[in-house]
């Protein structure tokens, strides 16, 4: 196909151009981790008649696994994010940059923010997830959800500068998972540094600290929370005008309440006319394809498998990267599709800070400065790998090489 299959005015579409301008067309929403490998993989083998589209808010994608390491202050913005621009490049796919709004399955359509629609042919999904925040609304500016990332990251210099300037500043993170834990460890870490006395308050809810991890990993994270002088809360809390209202009755008063209250999808997948799990995740089987649309694929926070329980992970959005790669061109081209089958266990490596980390494993556990620049290591060879296709296509490495633990 040669027209382009560019964005079109909602009323440009009929049946016909709708035929001509998706056939052959591959979008791809969203530029998380999975999509990373199907970018690498376009550059190495695109089909000719291929035309390609990747939609994303932004020309970077952040990395989240370096994330509490730049507000710690050991990394710079743009080691911390991936430069989608060079990629699509030398991809050949067009980059538009915007958001999906909304989609229409059985029409092969999807809606952008701009007002305009996108016809396609293969669609895949690898558009993350959001804070799930549902129950925090009443802290209004006072609320900071560490998702979307994007925002995040602008927005974290600024609240370093208001308790900077206020002598009593207190910061709450709520959320008693791994990156609630990284994301205190890595403020007071950041804060301290710039001479911040604030106060910071941890509260996980009743299941506790790290759920899911061994009881040596939860020893030694709280160990790390109470040198850094965090007060850890397990309680539920509810959200007040000025802080956060615990159930035993404690109040905390908070000028900004960092949220990592777990994940939840975003909202306009409800309406797509796609098969959705209770919680409103894309179903997919073990080949990361829709339940319900043959030519619509998800990967990463975006999905949910119908044949095991998978964790909301990096890991998994990255290692299913070169499974959905391959099945989107074996669609195309009428081939095997491939399965993707998670570990049973994956290795967490958590930031406590300084230059210091704690490794998770089943039931081993690790810590030290060794661990850190274990963590170091493998972030930064992910992102080399990711600037490297940009640059020079030819010196990539496989999309099978290892991939960030
Ligand atoms: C602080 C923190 C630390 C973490 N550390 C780790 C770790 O060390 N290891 C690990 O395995 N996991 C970690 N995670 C979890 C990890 O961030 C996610 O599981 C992972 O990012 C999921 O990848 P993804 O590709 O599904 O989505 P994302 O990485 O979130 O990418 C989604 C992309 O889609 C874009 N997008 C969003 N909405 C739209 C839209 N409407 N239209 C188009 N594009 C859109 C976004 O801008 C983004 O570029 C961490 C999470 C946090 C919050």
């Amino acid at each position: 196909m040669n027209s382009r299959p560019a964005a079109t005015k909602p009323n440009d579409s009929t049946p016909e151009n709708f035929m001509t301008q998706a056939a052959n067309h591959l979008a791809l929403a969203g530029g998380g981790h999975a999509h990373l490998s199907v970018l690498e993989m376009l550059a190495q083998r695109r089909p000719a008649s291929l035309e390609c589209t990747l939609i994303t808010p932004s020309p970077f994608q952040n990395y989240s696994g370096m994330l509490p390491g730049w507000m710690a202050g050991h990394y710079t913005l743009d080691e911390c994010r991936i430069d989608l621009r060079p990629l699509a490049e030398a991809a050949g796919v067009r980059l538009v940059t915007g958001r999906v709004t909304g989609m229409d399955a059985d029409h092969h359509r999807l809606h952008l923010c701009d007002g305009s629609t996108m016809d396609y042919s293969l669609l895949s999904l690898d558009v993350g997830s959001e804070t799930d925040t549902s129950d925090l609304a009443e802290l209004g500016e006072r609320l900071l959800p560490v998702k979307p990332l994007d925002d995040f990251f602008v927005q974290w210099p600024r609240v370093m500068a208001a308790a900077l300037k206020t002598p009593d500043f207190r910061l709450c993170v709520i959320g008693g998972g791994a990156a609630g834990v990284e994301i205190a460890l890595a403020a007071s870490h950041g804060l301290r540094m710039t001479g911040s006395a604030a106060r910071i308050d941890l509260v996980a809810s009743e299941t506790g600290l790290l759920p899911g991890h061994a009881p040596g990993v939860v020893k030694r994270a709280r160990r790390s929370l109470v040198a850094s002088g965090i007060e850890i809360h397990h309680a539920r809390a509810a959200a007040s005008e000025t802080g956060l209202m615990l159930a035993d009755g404690t109040l905390l008063p908070a000028d900004k309440v960092i949220a990592t209250t777990g994940a939840r999808p975003l909202g306009w997948l409800a309406h797509a006319g796609l098969q959705l799990d209770a919680r409103g995740y894309v179903l997919v089987d073990a080949h990361h394809r829709s339940l319900s649309h043959a030519n619509v694929f998800a990967a990463g926070d975006t999905c949910a498998r119908t044949d095991v329980r998978m964790a909301r992970s990096g890991v998994h959005a990255v290692h299913a990267g070169p499974v959905l790669a391959h099945n989107l061109l074996a669609t195309i081209e009428d081939t095997e599709l491939h399965t993707y089958q998670p570990r049973r266990r994956s290795l967490y490596l958590l930031a406590t800070g300084p230059r210091h980390a704690i490794a998770s494993w089943g039931s081993w556990s690790a810590e030290g400065a060794w661990v850190w620049r274990w963590k170091d290591r493998i972030d930064r060879r992910f992102m080399h790998r990711f600037a490297l296709s940009g640059r020079d296509n030819s010196a990539a490495m496989p999309a099978s090489a290892e991939h960030k633990a």
